[in-house]
């Protein structure tokens, strides 16, 4: 793939050439601890940390992370007129990672905020799927457009994806090495940020888009996303003189494990293993040892399955376990508290059964930019109207597409033989039918002018 190369040079660079985010002096205390106003018995009112210190810099709106979430708002207010800064706590955008499958409401919003056709011009079209059981039968077979008119299923790899969109943004938005180490809400009313390496800013809004462990849901009082009892294997798979698949998503189920495996491009094949677990087990740097654990867990099954985890360099193998969060009403903190707001997996982490954590990411980030643009110029109140209305409007969509995503991991999970008999014979042959399961892809992705 070509690309200018004043683009990569962008997307490995952090801000600090132009606007030196790096070289903000710290005032630190004696013993080392921030100089963040504390709020004690002895001390309840202090000066306004920016009244009291001059090296904080200022920003309107600040975005945490350089993922999907956080590079599709920055791009979506770019395309509005509204500037933003986005903090990457990595040294460049995430190189590691594999593919995501985008349907077809992932694919409207990429097609609004101007790169769904650069990367429909190097993914390939998924047309539709087949299942089969571990002993290699075919179980069923569905074509996408039959069952779903205007369906659009293509694998994606991540890093380009996220290149795509960093190169949509002007020089210097991301700054890289830029980790979230503290949040505190400032006497105006801003929110006050404290970078790993000491570095201070102030926002006016504050979008957290730092995945799964947010330290910005975790601050707005958000629980931990729960482990939901299974792990999945990920891998890319090269075949440097062409991939021999179709383009359809294969599906393979077993008793407490399945996998998939789908062509990305005409040289590589996505794959995963979903497997029970009763922990998350621990952290496995080593690819290779990944990589034996994901063969040995499917070494009986369809042999183009093992051709396809054998054909994928070591290094692109991941093992993650699976977690969510429901977003109860009432109980859950609300998307947004003052100027600050959640999108993506900070907010809703939901399991990968329905391939929607992404498009739902991308979704977020067009509702919330067009909001905020509108209200931006009216000021405060309305910016937390706007932050309050996008919170709204989104839960009800990604509640229960949480929730459902749940429910069908479980079902796909199930270790009892008997049920997994009635599924491989009656369910899957004769009852499922994938129009309804697809209805969550529609999405009416408004225009953002
Ligand atoms: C096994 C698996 C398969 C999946 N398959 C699909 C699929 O097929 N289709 C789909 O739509 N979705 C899929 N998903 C979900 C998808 O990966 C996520 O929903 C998506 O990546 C969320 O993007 P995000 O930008 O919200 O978070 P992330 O991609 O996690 O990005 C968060 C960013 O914030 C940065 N960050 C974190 N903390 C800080 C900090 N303190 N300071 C600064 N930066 C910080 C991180 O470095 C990262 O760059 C899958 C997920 C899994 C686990």
């Amino acid at each position: 793939m070509a690309r200018p190369s004043s683009a990569l040079l962008l997307l490995h660079s952090s801000c600090s050439s132009s606007t030196p985010l790096h070289h903000h002096q710290t005032r630190r205390s004696p013993h080392g601890q921030s100089s963040f106003p504390i709020r004690t018995r002895t001390n309840p009112v202090r000066l306004s940390i920016v009244e009291a210190q001059a090296d904080v810099r200022k920003e309107d709106v600040i975005v945490v992370g350089a993922g999907i979430a956080g590079l599709a708002t920055a791009v979506s207010l770019h395309r509005l007129g509204v500037r933003s800064l986005v903090l990457e706590q990595a040294e460049s955008l995430r190189t590691s990672g594999t593919s995501l499958t985008l349907f077809k409401n992932g694919w409207r919003v990429l097609d609004e905020i101007g790169v769904g056709d650069d990367l429909r011009s190097q993914f390939l079209e998924i047309e539709g799927m087949l299942i089969k059981s571990s002993d290699g039968r075919e179980l069923r077979s569905f074509k996408f457009n039959d069952e779903a008119e205007g369906q659009e299923v293509r694998a994606v790899e991540r890093r380009i994806l996220l290149e795509a969109l960093a190169t949509q943004l002007p020089p210097d938005t991301i700054c890289f090495s830029s980790k979230l180490a503290k949040i505190e809400r400032a006497a105006t009313g801003e929110t006050l940020l404290e970078l790993g390496d000491g570095t201070r800013l102030l926002a006016k809004i504050l979008i957290g888009c730092d995945g799964i462990r947010s330290p910005v849901a975790k601050w707005m009082g958000f629980s931990e996303p729960l482990y939901v009892g299974h792990c999945a294997f990920r891998g890319l798979a090269v075949y440097p003189n062409g991939q021999p698949f179709e383009a359809k998503v294969n599906y393979v189920y077993g008793r407490g494990l399945r996998a998939g495996y789908v062509p990305v491009s005409s040289t590589k094949v996505y794959w995963f293993i979903c497997f029970n677990s009763t922990s998350p087990g621990p952290k496995i740097s080593d690819p290779s040892v990944l990589k034996r654990q994901a063969q040995e867990l499917v070494r009986s099954w369809p042999s183009e399955l093992l051709d396809v985890i054998k054909l994928t360099p070591d290094e692109t193998i991941i093992r993650t376990p699976l977690v969510d969060r429901w977003l109860w009403p009432v109980l859950s903190p609300s998307a947004s508290s003052g100027g600050v707001v959640l999108a993506g997996d900070a907010w809703h982490p939901m399991t990968p059964n329905l391939g929607q954590g992404a498009c739902c990411a991308l979704e977020d980030a067009v509702v919330l930019a067009r909001k905020l643009a509108g209200a931006l110029e009216s000021g405060p109140s309305s910016v937390q109207d706007a932050l309050r209305s996008y919170g709204r409007e989104r839960w009800t969509r990604i509640f229960p597409l949480t929730i459902r995503a749940n429910i069908v991991g479980s079902l796909l999970q199930w270790e009892n033989p008997v049920v997994c008999t009635v599924r491989n014979n009656v369910v899957i042959p004769k009852l499922v039918r994938l129009g309804p399961l697809l209805e969550h892809t529609n999405f009416n992705c408004e225009p953002l002018k």
